[in-house]
């Protein structure tokens, strides 16, 4: 059979109507998607089965349900319980006995007890979550002899690693006895419908309906939990697509066929169960949803001149981290950011050991005073790694080199250019304090220290640190991927011959090496002539490979500015116009959930624009943390008037007298202030008059790391 639909039913045995977490759920798949179904009683679930069956076989399509009760108990409770070594005759029995109205009042306690107590042993079925007592029903676990506590399917399911509850079990967490109870009487009921064929009990070759049991667990559904919740409705969600998805792939037969002969009349089989990889084969990707929302720069309305603080501000409420985290061994670790605490697994100094090479011994008080001491020496010594394994015994003292631990009955070491020694003594000065020379277990670490805080960036130094605390996999962030395109009809590639009105791309070089100095791994995504599709291209390229795209020029919303109208009708463009020397416009957008920094065209303002504002965002997105570089205040070696309203960053460098120096022309187009600046003077919003020795604030370009 290759159905055309796939319904996935997660049962409750719940004893009132339920919804959301451990209630009813109803996945489907097939040609048209459908959301999970929340389904908040029995009754009403079968109801929609039957309509679900009757609307298949009108239409003439084909339907495999899967259910996640078992269909079968293991071998030898049929016959016992009917007379009948069956599965289907169990259904009956069940379907005769139980009472289960429409609001999910039922019997199925009751109804297990009187099976129990008609059954040889103490019967099988135990657990009971309710106050009242049921004869016959342990609240506590009983043996299931003469029956198996577990069906075959489930033994090789435990086996692949997954954990299925015995059918005995009615309650606990995660017991699924009380749903085969309570859903065996919808099963005869819905076998007995013509061209309904349960499997693997009854022939499905020519059915129009299948109906199958299996167990959600079997899939990873982890990744789809984040957007479909609860977990029940994320399971039934992937099942049935990896269901639909295996029939379309003609591969439902050899699911079915990993089911033995030999437990088709009575125990049954999980669909999947012994065909893991096939059915994992199958399992969809999730769509992941875009990480911003299409509108998420767009500022307040009637907002004019934006300040440089509140533009910052709201970048940094809107840019969210990678959610990406993955492991990686400590000595690979350099330059990974961390996505958790790390804490100390082991104390260090794991032992407490000698700090230089000497004679290691019990203090004894006589020390503390400066007298001669003259010790007798214990044979052998104790170096890094060739620990002394005896006691030293009181009085004597022991060769000890720097490193080794301290050996039982030694406390104190005396540093050995302090003694005179001959093979059998060793004589010394006091005074000596105890302790002397040693360094005690966990004195610079203790086990289960916090060291290292998320958002850190690893240096050589933290690697250390993690080395010797014992740690050995930590969790970073996958390091993110920062495009970087230029545009322009003039911009010609660096090195390549430049005709007249052309001019070389300095912006895309410079960024790129803005952003490998930064640690963050740079995409080059080329140079975009002023022509939408070339635009286009290049942004749809990003936006696949990249988590944020840098793009310069064209933002100055001129004529040749297609970028500017590309992002404007398809990017939710937002043009800030950021109270800022040099800068001005900044374009924000969002283009296919990936975040655009439109840096101007200038090389100096693009230089400094992305110093202020895609520096910050990109370690806001790589998991480091908003940050803001540390400047200090330095007095001017210049001279400066500004008026009120606008920020300005100046190229700037210290003089070897430590006062800020600031390059000869403010112009914009000014590459060679770049090189010659190593830093920035940063002058406030409001209206200043600089004179040499004023005080000024200065951020070294070092400060951005
Ligand atoms: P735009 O923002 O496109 O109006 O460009 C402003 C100025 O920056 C113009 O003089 C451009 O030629 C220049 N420009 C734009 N992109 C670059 C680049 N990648 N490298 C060097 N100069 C550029
Ligand atoms: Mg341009």
């Amino acid at each position: 059979m290759t159905p055309d639909k796939v319904l996935i039913l997660d049962w409750s045995a719940a004893g009132k109507p339920k919804t959301g977490r451990d209630s009813i759920w109803l996945g489907s798949a097939g040609l048209q998607a459908e959301p999970p179904r929340n389904i908040p009683t029995r009754r009403a679930a079968e109801e929609i089965l039957r309509d679900e069956i009757a609307m298949a076989q009108d239409a003439g399509y084909s339907l495999l349900i899967g259910i996640d009760f078992g269909f079968g108990y293991p071998a030898g409770f049929a016959k016992a319980l009917t007379g009948k070594a069956h599965a289907p005759a169990v259904w009956s029995y069940f379907a005769a006995h139980l009472e289960d109205t429409s609001d999910n009042a039922n019997t199925h306690r009751a109804m297990a007890a009187t099976f129990n107590q008609n059954l040889p042993g103490s019967g099988p079925f135990w657990g009971n979550a309710e106050k009242r007592d049921y004869e016959g029903l342990s609240r506590k676990k009983v043996s299931s002899e003469p029956f198996a506590e577990f069906r075959r399917v489930e033994q090789r399911a435990r086996t692949a690693g997954a954990q299925p509850k015995s059918l005995w079990q009615l309650s606990g967490a995660g017991a699924v006895g009380a749903q085969s109870l309570t859903g065996l009487p919808m099963l005869h009921r819905l076998a007995a419908l013509e061209g309904v064929s349960v499997w693997p009990f009854q022939p499905v070759a020519g059915a129009d309906v299948m109906i199958a049991e299996i167990y959600p667990s079997l899939i990873d559904t982890a990744a789809f939990e984040a957007f479909i919740q609860p977990r029940d409705a994320a399971q039934v969600h992937v099942l049935s697509q990896a269901l639909y998805q295996a029939g379309q792939a003609g591969d439902l037969e050899a699911l079915c066929a990993a089911a033995p002969v030999d437990v088709q009349r009575e125990e049954g089989w999980i669909l999947g169960v012994g065909a893991e990889t096939i059915l994992r084969g199958h399992t969809p990707e999730p769509l992941m949803p875009p990480r911003l929302s299409n509108d998420c720069f767009a500022l307040p309305q009637g907002v004019a001149w934006l300040p440089v603080s509140e533009a910052l501000s709201h970048l940094r409420s809107v840019l969210l981290p990678v959610a990406d985290v993955r492991q990686c061994s400590v000595d690979t670790a350099l330059g990974y950011v961390l996505a958790e605490d790390v804490r100390a697994v082991r104390a260090h100094p794991p032992a407490a050991n000698a700090a230089v090479d000497g004679f290691g011994f019990a203090h004894d008080p006589k020390m503390s005073d400066a007298q001669a001491m003259h010790l007798p020496l214990a044979r052998g010594r104790a170096a890094a790694g060739a620990p002394f394994d005896d006691r030293v015994p009181a009085g004597h003292a022991l060769r000890i080199l720097t490193g080794a631990v301290l050996p039982a009955g030694v406390d104190t070491v005396v540093l050995e250019e302090d003694t005179r020694a001959d093979d059998r003594h060793v004589s010394f000065r006091g005074p000596i304090k105890p302790g002397a020379n040693t360094r005690p277990a966990g004195e610079d670490v203790t086990a289960g220290a916090a060291i290292l805080r998320q958002g850190q960036r690893l240096k050589a130094g933290d690697i250390a640190l993690l080395c010797a605390a014992g740690c050995r996999d930590i969790s970073v962030y996958r390091p993110v991927r920062i495009g970087v395109l230029s545009t322009g009809d003039e911009l010609v590639a660096a090195g390549m011959q430049a005709a007249a009105g052309q001019i070389h791309d300095a912006n895309r070089p410079m960024l790129i090496s803005l952003l490998q100095h930064w640690g963050y791994e740079a995409v080059d995504l080329g140079i975009a002539a002023d022509d939408p599709q070339r635009i286009c291209a290049a942004l749809n390229m990003g936006a696949q490979t990249t988590d944020l795209i840098l793009t310069s020029g064209g933002a100055s919303a001129g004529d040749e500015d297609h970028i500017s109208r590309l992002l404007q009708r398809e990017g939710s463009l937002a043009r800030w116009r950021v109270a800022l020397k040099p800068g001005r416009p900044l374009a924000m957008a969002v283009w296919r959930g990936v975040p655009v920094l439109g840096l101007p065209g200038n090389p100096v303002a693009a230089f400094t624009c992305a110093h202020i504002f895609a520096w910050p965002a990109i370690a806001a997105v790589s998991g480091v943390g908003w940050r803001a570089p540390q400047g200090f205040e330095v007095p001017a070696a210049f001279s400066k008037r500004k008026k009120p309203g606008r920020r300005e960053f100046l190229r700037a460098r210290l003089t070897a007298s430590g006062a800020a120096e600031v390059f000869a022309s403010e112009g914009s187009g000014r590459v060679s202030g770049l090189a010659w600046a190593e830093g920035f003077v940063d002058l406030p919003d409001q209206a200043a008059d600089i004179t040499p020795g004023s005080l000024v604030r200065y951020i070294p370009f070092s400060a951005y790391r």
